[in-house]
Formats: structure tokens, sequence, C-alpha cells
């Protein structure tokens, strides 16, 4: 199509690719640099537990607040990040961060924490939950791990060993978007996980559409016959969290509940209303 157009055409094109080129490369050195400089921060999701939507615990999702392009989303530069190798960096830092908000929550409550393939397929992040876990005192049952199937699809051996480093520190994994990967049902059988998340895109249609009824209700007893735990992410309406309730989901996620928040919403919730739930539930929603 560009030959068509003559020369001139072609010439712009490929200005382009190497503007873009360029863009990406400048992006990239300020990713690698936005740990250091204080760009980062986790905003927390609340996770429930069903039916009674007692509070348990918070997911840790990562925002760049860039100084030019205001608050970036991670599906927009963590890709970036584990083709550049900023994840470690970032990665690490995400933990620790983590487990330190978590330290100042009532120590019943859990952070969940999500984590790239990349630093699955390295015993580096054993050694760095170990260290936060100490460092802020926590007990394992406070930090969970969330790992997407993509993670378990290559470097089996390896992904393998990092799971059962958190089996000996006692922290427990789940198993996040389950459902959108590869041969999910052979990852259950060949890895121990503890808790299946839902992906949205089944929470969307539930109660609305027999199939995705029936495929929820399917993960549940797989679920239910290993001895998993289940979170439903991305519900949004009544109506979808009275279907899951209805399935057994055990435990909820999603706008309808509470969006992402700063750490520092988060704590003053925590403060405000530490066994009132349904005030904390109120609350939330009118968050970011
Ligand atoms: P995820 O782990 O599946 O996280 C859930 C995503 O769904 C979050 O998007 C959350 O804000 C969004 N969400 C929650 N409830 C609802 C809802 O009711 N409706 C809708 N439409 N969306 C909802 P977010 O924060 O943009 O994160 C996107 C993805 O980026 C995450 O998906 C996760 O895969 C990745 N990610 C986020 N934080 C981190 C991190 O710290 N490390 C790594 N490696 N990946 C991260
Ligand atoms: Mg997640
Ligand atoms: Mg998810
Ligand atoms: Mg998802």
């Amino acid at each position: 199509k560009a030959k068509n157009q003559g020369r001139g055409r072609v010439e712009t094109y490929r200005d382009g690719m190497m503007e873009e080129a360029a863009e990406r490369q400048f992006f990239e050195e300020e990713l690698i640099h936005a740990v250091e400089r204080g760009q980062l921060e986790l905003y927390y999701q609340p996770l429930f537990a069903l039916p009674g939507r007692r509070l348990k615990g918070f997911e840790a999702l990562i925002r760049w607040n860039h100084p030019d392009r205001g608050l970036i989303s991670p599906a927009d530069f963590i890709p970036i990040a584990e083709a550049c190798g900023a994840i470690e960096r970032i990665g690490a830092w995400i933990i620790d961060e983590a487990c330190r908000q978590v330290g100042n929550w009532p120590r019943d409550l859990y952070v969940s924490i999500n984590v790239s393939p990349i630093q699955m397929r390295s015993p580096a992040i054993l050694t760095q939950i170990h260290q936060a876990l100490e460092s802020y005192g926590l007990s394992p049952r406070q930090v969970e791990i969330e790992i997407t199937e993509t993670a378990m699809v290559d470097n089996s051996e390896q992904i393998a060993a990092t799971l059962a480093g958190f089996r000996a520190l006692g922290i427990r994994v789940a198993i996040d978007d389950f459902g959108t990967g590869y041969s999910s049902l052979a990852h259950l059988r060949e890895f121990k996980v503890d808790r299946i998340k839902i992906d949205r895109s089944f929470v969307g249609t539930v109660g609305h559409d027999a199939s995705a009824d029936a495929v929820v209700r399917a993960v549940m007893g797989i679920a239910r016959e290993l001895s998993i735990e289940t979170t439903a992410e991305g519900i949004e309406t009544e109506q979808q969290l009275e279907a899951l309730v209805k399935l057994g989901c055990g435990t909820a996620q999603g706008y309808l509940l509470g969006r992402p928040m700063t750490s520092e919403r988060a704590g003053h919730l925590l403060e405000a209303a530490p066994s009132n739930i349904l005030a904390f539930r109120l609350e939330a929603n009118s968050g970011t």
C-alpha cells in the first residue's frame, strides 16, 4: 500500500517508525528510574468474604505517577517493564511496599501481590518475600501471590521450584484471570495452588447467561473438590454478586464493593470502620 503512495510516503512511514522506537527507548529509560524517583504507587482494592461481605484484605495494583503523562495504568507499562528488564527492580519494590503496608493493617487482613512470570523464573523473589516478612514482622498468612496462567506455561521446572518455595514460606498462591489462559485445568493438576481468581470476562455475564453460569459453576465444583478457594473479580452489579453467592463463590472483588484506592484512603477507612464492613463498603465506593 505504501508503495502505491510514492516514495515520500514510504519515508514518512519510516521516520514515524524511528520516532516510535526513540520514544519507546525514552519511555524505557524513564521506567527504569521510576522506582528511585518515587513515581510508582500501589493502589489497594478490597476483597470481601461471601456471603457476609466481611473485609478479608486488599489486592495491590500498581500505578505510575508520570510527571508529564499523569497516572499510567499497569497494562501500559508492565509489559514494557518485562521486555526491558525493569520488572526485576519494580517487582522487588512492589513486594517490599505491599508488605510494608499490610504491616500497618489489622493482622487478620492480607495483601495480594501480582507477580510477573519473569519474577517467577528466579529464586530472588523468595529472598525478597522472606526479607519483607522479617522486616515488617509479618505472618506468611498476611501475604498472597497472584500469578497468571501464562507464568505457568514455560519454564515449568523453575516455576514449580518457586511455587514450592512459597509453600515452604507458608505463602498462599492464587491463579489470576483463571480461564483466560491455555489449559487452565492442566495447571490445577500440575501445580498446587490455594486460590482461583475467576476472570472478569466470566463474571460479567453471570446471572444473565446460562452458559456463563454453567462455566462458573463447573469451576466452583472443581475448586471445591480440590479444596481450592475462589475469588470472583470484576463484580459490578448486585445481580452478579447474588448469582456468585448462589454458585458458592468464597471471595468477591469489584467496583460494586470497592474500587482500587490509595494506601492513605485504605488506612483512613480501616481506622474509621475496622469492624463495620457495610459502612466501609459504602465509603469505598465513593472513592477513585
Ligand atoms: P488483575 O490482577 O486481574 O487486576 C484486576 C484489574 O481489574 C485491575 O486493573 C482492577 O482495577 C480492575 N478491576 C477491578 N474490579 C473491576 C470491576 O468491577 N470492573 C472493571 N472493569 N475492572 C475492575 P488494573 O489495576 O488496571 O490492573 C490491570 C492488570 O495489570 C492487573 O490485572 C495485573 O495483571 C496487572 N498488574 C497490576 N498491578 C500489578 C503489579 O503490581 N505487578 C504486576 N506484575 N502486574 C500488575
Ligand atoms: Mg491480580
Ligand atoms: Mg485478575
Ligand atoms: Mg483480570
